[in-house]
């Protein structure tokens, strides 16, 4: 079997370059390690910004992907208890980001997708020969498959078998560890009016709706010296109380737990022959700022748009381009997820550390220019 780009990976970004490339009559095979009731139900992100819901309505999908999503509202964020809102939307020049989860996302790139181009459950991915690529894969009957393509676009996150196809010493990686920990509930709890923050000398919390009646909460914990998952819930419901400034929320029971630790990871470049990385088998980011979903979303459109240039002008300049032009996108949000992090954490760090985080939240609420151009980069960059 043969085609022109083997997507690895059915997550956002796959998922998105293979709607894209079918759009502009560029054929591709999308093979996942994953059973598809598994990938349409996998729950993490859940903003999708101004920028990548301009990719999907550019591309004529917006109905298919964007339909009866809400739109972002304002964002309250509570310092020691004192609330202060800001009009992100308004404030980018009314470009709001909508409210899509991410399993729904990838439910919705499913369907829009004829059934050949899917398999689900390709086990033992190999690729080959970069240069003139050919992957391998089993099937759940034991069957072996080979198929020929043009491009391999790796697709497959960041524990995927992609990045490490690369022979070693071509990749230069960079990783940071941001020394903070998230613990993550699912509750019954009515959700707060706008998403909200709080920042309190006890640490960063935050509390967000999922649907009328159900909220996400996070608090803030010190990896390596406390272990949330000890934590009896009364214990979490007490910090949740005093870092959102809100005695009112009731003791519900926690429906999931998760723990989140802040890591940073960039591999460069994302391209080596004809394999180009896509989303996070190339890049984690902090979730302040929610720009790991839009990142993935926005490297597969560049490559989209640069494959099909190939393959109906032949001319290869874009693709050539196209690590530059994501990895300048990828650090100019790593650096603005660390400059969020910062303002919202360092209130535990040292006094020093603590006045310019708050200084800079500050700047948020009396600079309208500064205010502009975080709401800017919450709505993401148009390149
Ligand atoms: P993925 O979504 O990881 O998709 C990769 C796909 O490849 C998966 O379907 C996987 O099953 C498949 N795969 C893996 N290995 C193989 C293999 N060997 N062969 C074939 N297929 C394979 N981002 C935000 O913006 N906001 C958030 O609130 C947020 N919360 C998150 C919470 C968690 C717990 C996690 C893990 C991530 C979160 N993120 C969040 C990040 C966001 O989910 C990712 O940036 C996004 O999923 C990246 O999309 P992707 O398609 O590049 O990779």
């Amino acid at each position: 079997e043969s085609t022109t780009v083997a997507i690895i990976g059915a997550g956002p970004a796959g998922l998105t370059l293979a709607n894209l490339l079918r759009r502009d009559g560029v054929d591709c095979v999308v093979l996942e390690l994953r059973s598809r009731a598994y990938v349409e139900n996998r729950q993490r992100a859940g903003i999708l910004d101004n920028h990548a819901g301009r990719i999907f309505a550019e591309s004529g999908l917006a109905d298919q992907v964007l339909a009866g999503a809400p739109v972002e509202t304002k964002l309250e964020i509570r310092y020691d208890g004192e609330p202060r809102f800001l009009d992100v939307p308004a404030l980018a020049g009314d470009r709001p980001s909508h409210l899509v989860p991410q399993q729904l996302l990838v439910r919705r790139l499913i369907a829009t997708l004829p059934e050949e181009v899917l398999r689900f459950e390709a086990l033992d991915i190999a690729l080959h020969d970069l240069d003139t690529p050919v992957v391998t894969y089993r099937d759940m009957a034991g069957v072996s498959h080979e198929l020929r393509c043009t491009y391999v676009a790796g697709c497959d996150g960041f524990h995927g078998i992609s990045r490490t196809s690369i022979p070693a010493g071509v990749l230069t990686e960079y990783t940071f560890d941001h020394g903070i920990g998230w613990y993550t509930m699912l509750a019954d709890a009515p959700a707060p009016r706008y998403p909200l923050m709080g920042i309190s000398p006890h640490g960063f919390a935050a509390q967000f709706a999922r649907g009328p009646q159900a909220s996400r909460f996070y608090l803030q914990y010190r990896p390596g010296e406390e272990d949330p998952r000890s934590w009896p819930d009364e214990y979490a419901w007490q910090q949740l109380r005093l870092r959102l400034g809100d005695n009112s929320l009731p003791s519900a029971t926690f429906t999931a737990r998760e723990i989140v630790e802040m890591r940073s990871y960039v591999a460069e470049p994302m391209t080596y022959a004809r394999l180009h990385l896509v989303g996070d088998a190339a890049h984690i980011i902090t979730p302040m700022g929610a720009k790991g979903m839009n990142l993935a979303l926005s490297d597969a459109a560049t490559l989209a748009r640069a494959i099909t240039t190939v393959v109906h002008d032949q001319d290869e300049s874009a693709l050539h381009a196209y690590s530059d032009v994501c990895l300048q996108r990828t650090w100019n949000y790593q650096e603005f997820s660390r400059w969020y992090t910062e303002m919202v954490h360092d209130i535990t760090a040292d006094p020093f550390r603590r006045k310019l985080a708050k200084a800079r939240l500050d700047r948020l609420f009396t600079s309208p220019p500064a205010a502009a151009a975080f709401a800017d980069l919450m709505a993401g960059t148009l390149t």
